[in-house]
């Protein structure tokens, strides 16, 4: 059996959960929190990094940041996570959907200033699969507007924009850490913030509405209640996981990489009959490797694919169902515009086993499969 996903694991981790446990600093902001912190901050260049509990709420906290409030609207596209909506509609926001471009999967940047209303507050790409949405459009609409840019980065770290790291473009970035992401600490997340000016709200609110982070530091002899806030920081054993994978962090880029390129090159050929779609990844994005999907010919087909490949004990998946079509999206959401591609590809989108500890060999097997499901 070729599962779908397994948690990254490089062999450290329970070392330096021990390390954790023996500085008797189990709670959040320890050693590990730290290191995590600054190895974001260094490799992406971002002013700060702040390690949260998820991705969800490393969103929540931007929301905050940002003074989402009742009736305002976020723009965002419907082809995502539960949490890129959440996050807002806690505030009483409102998402508005936009559609998505069918070559990446992103939202489309075109039909963005069209959906701008009065009560539009802020613009959230999300970074499907780790390829970038088109940045300098969006970030020029949001300056024409004073639109606030928050990035669902949470399938974006190590990948990149005309050279600018996903996270660190709009005021502020998500990260993900959860099991399914390239690098994990079970559930985690992190707030990427660009400019220094909200450093310290970020860590009231991220400290139960206290100056607790100030105090740690030394720059306060007691901390206090100063504001409201919630409990976002995760703990230090969490964080001592994910240390063990960002120590390995281009060993595991570079193997989730080469795999894609292997799963794309013995699929090329089909994609050149014209049987199905492979993913593209547009001029100036580096990508991560987060995911690699087929699309085939419409949902028959796909249900179809999917069935053959779990008869030949692959573990294959489909993706998102367009939040605009849920129940809690048709509640709190609108769609702006016409969906044309939202439902259509993301009926048609099937993703392929993707995990560090995948091999070329499985890889072949399945490319294998997927050829033969084509009668190639
Ligand atoms: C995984 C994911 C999230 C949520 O991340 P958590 O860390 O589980 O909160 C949000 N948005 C997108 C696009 C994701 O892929």
């Amino acid at each position: 059996m070729i599962v779908f996903n397994v948690p990254p694991y490089t062999g450290r981790e329970l070392q330096y959960i021990s390390q954790a446990v023996e500085q008797q600093k189990i709670c959040g902001d320890g050693e590990f929190t730290r290191r995590c912190n600054s190895w974001i901050e260094e490799r992406t260049g971002t002013k700060k990094c702040l390690l949260t509990t998820s991705c969800t709420h490393a969103t929540e906290l931007a929301a905050l940041l940002s003074k989402v409030g009742p009736g305002d609207e976020v723009i965002m596209p419907s082809y995502t996570f539960v949490s890129t909506a959440d996050a807002f509609v806690l505030r009483g926001a409102v998402p508005v959907f936009v559609d998505i471009r069918p070559d990446t999967m992103n939202i489309d940047e075109t039909l963005i200033e069209d959906a701008v209303t009065e009560r539009t507050k802020a613009i959230v790409p999300v970074h499907y699969a780790g390829v970038a949405c088109e940045m300098d459009v969006i970030m020029e609409i949001a300056r024409r507007h004073g639109l606030f840019v928050i990035e669902d980065a949470a399938q974006g770290i190590m990948s990149t924009y005309k050279g600018e790291a996903l996270g660190t473009i709009g005021d502020f970035g998500a990260f993900s850490f959860h099991e399914t992401k390239n690098y994990s600490m079970g559930e985690g997340g992190a707030l990427l913030i660009r400019d220094t000016r909200y450093v310290e709200e970020a860590e009231i609110l991220r400290e139960k509405g206290t100056n607790r982070s100030k105090f740690f530091r030394g720059q306060i002899d007691k901390y206090t209640w100063v504001n409201y806030g919630s409990s976002y920081l995760p703990s230090d054993m969490n964080a001592a996981y994910l240390w063990a994978q960002l120590e390995m962090a281009d060993a595991i880029n570079n193997h989730r990489l080469a795999l894609w390129d292997q799963y794309y090159e013995e699929l090329l050929p089909l994609q050149e009959k014209g049987l199905l779609e492979l993913p593209t990844v547009p001029e100036g994005c580096v990508h991560n490797a987060h995911m690699f999907y087929i699309k085939a010919k419409d949902l028959k087909e796909r249900t179809a694919l999917l069935a053959f490949l779990k008869e030949h004990d692959i573990l294959s998946v489909f993706h998102y169902i367009p939040l605009h079509t849920a129940p809690a999206g048709l509640k709190f959401g609108r769609f702006h515009g016409k969906d044309v591609y939202t439902t259509r590809e993301s009926e048609r989108l099937c993703r392929l086993p993707m995990f560090y500890k995948l091999t070329a060999e499985e890889v072949s097997y399945i490319t294998g499969k997927v050829k033969e499901f084509y009668h190639v």
